[in-house]
């Protein structure tokens, strides 16, 4: 038994489940995939969103606001590259205006710095890559570019330190009402817990309707994406979003953490919560749209394609709150966009809920810094020369692309709720995100994990389930 139960691992669960962690509250978090940031959390913009574009008076807005302020701490707390480097929203005729202007008017509504520039010599100033015909632009400069795996992985092997447990592999199936709580069924066994907090991404709908006659629906909403490389992030020095339209954000064109450019998404409806391919149809509308705001993308250097899947709920708002008619039941659902930017925010209204159902006290042990991996790239020559003499394998590079050595390989596998597949390390340390995509360092990371988490060579996966890699030897086939 114990006290809470979180569905999923993505951003809101693991916030959901650090923020718990500050109190003495027994916790564990139950995920259908092999590993944290799994879904939705590993597949999207990774912007810190000002807070301009939700509506005014709802829960996004206040959540999205708040989430956008709590980042630079956060990101120092928790060693994640996040850098606050402004948006623009642009018009390119004087016909949308209007349109910036009841922007703006959100904006300032929310307690969100904002500023219309219509100097054209201004704008381009400050982006020389800017299209010939954008007339004005809202100018937000608390807009950032978060890590979106690290925010994801970082709040989690915090949770983690401070006692969370968590459980991978583990799908919830169903729920059984009990005199104290409730039993969770799963495909790995039964849990019994006195709260769940339901944060499934695209599925907290189908886990809601399991326990409610009060009926939700999310609906899949993907977005493709191109990924240029490396240094192309200098194309643009903020992010540049098209205007919204009644899908959204529509297509933006940012720097990302990590210095590439990333062109996207688009946004298309549909039923199926799996279908993360990506279609031509897709990537050709978003690299049209993303030529109309910037001009000269280097569209010879994209090394890949990718899509995610928004949680869109029908009313387009985050539902943060107790089931009316299934006490207990906590519902974080309909996280779409802002969702990783408030997700902070989310974490803490979630425990503060929780705080008070549960009178919980402080935990007088919580540390709430955790150190990340080192980037040895990044490190200045002495100090990578010393950090190489004391640990020979940060001197071993395994991902050329991203200049990633076998110590942060290492580190990845075996920190809290370390990597156990290629996009475990992939998403720890960068090892295959590169222009190769992982073809050179694959079978060296293989390697590492089979040596060091005794997992044998055919069972090794891209990212869990029936991702194997190798199926065989050669000569099976003879
Ligand atoms: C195209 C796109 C662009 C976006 N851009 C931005 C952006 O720039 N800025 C921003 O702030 N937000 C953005 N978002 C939104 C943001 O990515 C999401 O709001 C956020 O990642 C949602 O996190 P989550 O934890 O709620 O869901 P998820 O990350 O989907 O996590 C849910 C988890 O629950 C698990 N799960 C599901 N069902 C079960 C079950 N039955 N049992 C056990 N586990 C289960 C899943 O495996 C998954 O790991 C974007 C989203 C998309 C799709």
């Amino acid at each position: 038994m114990v006290d809470v139960i979180i569905i999923g691992a993505g951003v809101s669960g693991s916030a959901c489940a650090r923020e718990l962690s500050r109190y003495n509250v027994n916790v564990c978090v139950l995920e259908k995939g092999e590993d944290v940031c799994y879904a939705t959390s590993k597949a999207n913009s990774g912007i810190a969103h000002a807070g301009y574009d939700a509506k005014v008076g709802s829960l996004m807005a206040k959540l999205n606001v708040e989430g956008n302020k709590m980042m630079p701490e956060l990101s120092k707390e928790l060693d994640i590259p996040f850098i606050q480097n402004g948006s623009f929203v642009v018009c390119n005729n004087q016909e949308d205006l209007d349109t910036l202007k009841t922007l703006y008017d959100k904006g300032v509504a929310n307690g969100v710095d904002v500023e219309i520039i219509t100097d054209r010599n201004r704008i381009v100033e400050m982006e020389p890559n800017i299209a010939d015909n954008v007339v004005a632009v809202l100018y937000a400069p608390a807009t950032g570019v978060v890590c979106p795996f690290t925010l994801n992985i970082a709040m989690a092997e915090n949770a983690a330190m401070n006692g969370v447990d968590f459980k991978f592999n583990t799908e919830v199936v169903g729920f059984e009402k009990t005199d104290n709580g409730w039993k969770v069924l799963t495909n790995n066994g039964e849990f019994e817990t006195k709260y769940i907090v339901n944060a499934a991404g695209v599925y907290a709908d189908v886990l809601h309707n399991m326990v409610s006659e009060n009926k939700i629906h999310i609906t899949a909403r993907r977005g493709d994406y191109c990924l240029l490389d490396k240094g192309t992030g200098k194309h643009v020095n903020r992010t540049i979003f098209a205007l919204p339209s009644k899908f959204g954000k529509g297509i933006l064109v940012t720097p990302t953490a990590h210095g590439n450019l990333l062109l996207g998404p688009t946004a298309v409806d549909i039923e199926d919560k799996e279908a993360t391919a990506t279609t031509s149809e897709g990537l050709n509308e978003l690299i049209a749209k993303a030529g109309l705001n910037v001009k000269d993308i280097p569209l010879r250097k994209v090394i890949t394609s990718f899509a995610g899947l928004r949680a869109h709920e029908d009313n387009h708002e985050f539902i943060i709150k107790e089931v009316e008619d299934a006490k207990g039941f906590i519902d974080c659902a309909g996280i779409e966009s802002p969702g990783l930017t408030s997700s902070p925010a989310i974490g803490k209204m979630v425990a503060g809920i929780l705080k008070e159902k549960l009178g919980l006290e402080p935990n007088p042990n919580f540390n709430g810094k955790r150190e990340g991996i080192i980037a040895s790239n990044e490190l200045d020559f002495n100090s990578r020369q010393e950090l190489i003499k004391n640990k020979p394998a940060y001197g071993n590079i395994v991902c050329r692309c991203e200049m990633i050595s076998e110590g942060e390989i290492l580190d990845a596998i075996h920190r809290p709720l370390g990597a156990k597949s290629l996009d475990g390390v992939k998403r720890r340390t960068r090892a295959g995100m590169g222009r190769c995509q992982s073809g050179f360092c694959s079978p060296r990371t293989i390697d590492l994990i089979n040596k060091e988490c005794k997992i044998a060579m055919d069972e090794i996966t891209k990212s869990g389930g029936k991702s194997q890699i190798i199926v065989g030897t050669n000569k099976d086939s003879l």
